[in-house]
């Protein structure tokens, strides 16, 4: 029997597992990432909670061929170094020498978006793709390209970033600097924006949309305009009607631009099913470009949060 090794660091978590030949995972661990923090600290942190999941499944670190990891940033796979990320603050990491100095065992580093990807591509929604496509929907919108069996990182390992293409020109203002940005409108946070504005314009508090909130704008999520929707209310469904409609605009230019196999989307907003892929795919099929008679695949990632896990243990393959 053969046994991964896949970390995927996050802002928040380090979440480590070990997946076996099947693409299971059969142990786990688990740690709050303690940022900010040095490099030999960040690695000893990641170090302790991979070697715990080793011994959740019960095997050594000499049962594994490599550590795969998952990280934010711009990572040049090559050598291993992150050379930026914002949120975890690192500035050229050299990720890869110093967690195999620590593991004694060869480090495979790559972006974390596009390690979710691969997991989709290996064991979930992406399998059998020849090229595919994983867009999850989050703070952000990530997304990660498979392109002849292959991640699609670019020359400068920059590439897939399709959430910061604009949809909007001169639109909502974005941290990456640009203005109107996919994600700005199609992330949860960017549907919250949406469903709060749509709200203050329409502010009687006795409908259902301020009744499921309480009257409260603050509890407004992700789920509320769907919610609202479902309740009967027209803002709720307007608001629902304008977020398909900016998705599925990213998402044709996705298309259009890679004309993947199969696109998979992620993230807590996809529990919406086919009330959120149904209408996104009919908007799709009607911009894909050029009556292809292979058409996209639109459907929902597999992996959820396992993804990012999956697909770095399964970076050497
Ligand atoms: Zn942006």
């Amino acid at each position: 029997m053969a046994y991964y090794l896949g970390i995927d660091l996050g802002g928040t978590n380090i979440a480590v597992g070990v997946v076996d030949e099947n693409y299971q995972i059969i142990g786990r661990g688990k740690n709050k990432t303690k940022v900010p923090c040095s490099s030999e600290e960040m690695c000893e942190q990641l170090a302790v909670t991979a070697f715990a999941a080793l011994e959740d499944a019960g095997i050594s670190i000499d049962d594994i061929p490599w550590v795969g990891i998952g990280t934010p940033g711009t990572v040049d796979r090559d050598n291993g170094v992150v050379e930026f990320s914002n949120n975890l603050y690192f500035n050229n990491f050299q990720l890869k020498q110093m967690l195999q100095e620590r593991m004694k065992k060869n480090v495979i580093v790559e972006n974390d978006a596009n390690a979710a990807a691969y997991g989709e591509f290996k064991a979930g929604a992406l399998k059998g793709a020849k090229n595919g496509l994983a867009i999850t929907l989050g703070t952000g919108v990530g997304s990660g390209i498979i392109i002849d069996g292959k991640i699609y990182a670019g020359t400068n390992h920059c590439a897939g970033e399709m959430g910061h293409t604009v949809i909007v020109f001169n639109g909502r203002h974005c941290s990456c600097g640009r203005n109107g940005c996919w994600e700005r409108y199609s992330a949860a946070t960017g549907l919250i924006i949406s469903t709060k504005e749509a709200m203050m314009a329409n502010p009687d508090k006795e409908q259902p949309i301020w009744k499921l909130v309480d009257g409260d704008i603050e509890k407004v999520s992700g789920r509320t305009a769907f919610d609202a929707m479902r309740a009967g209310d027209p803002i709720g469904k307007q608001v629902v009607d304008e977020y398909i409609a900016y998705l599925g605009c990213g998402l044709a230019n996705c298309v259009n631009t890679l004309q993947p196999d199969i696109l998979c989307i992620g993230g807590g907003i996809c529990n919406e099913g086919e009330t959120l892929l149904a209408p996104l795919r009919e908007y799709v099929d009607k911009e894909q470009y050029g009556g292809a008679k292979i058409r996209t695949k639109i459907c929902k990632a597999q992996l959820g949060n396992d993804a990012g896990i999956i697909g770095a243990a399964l970076l050497g393959i």
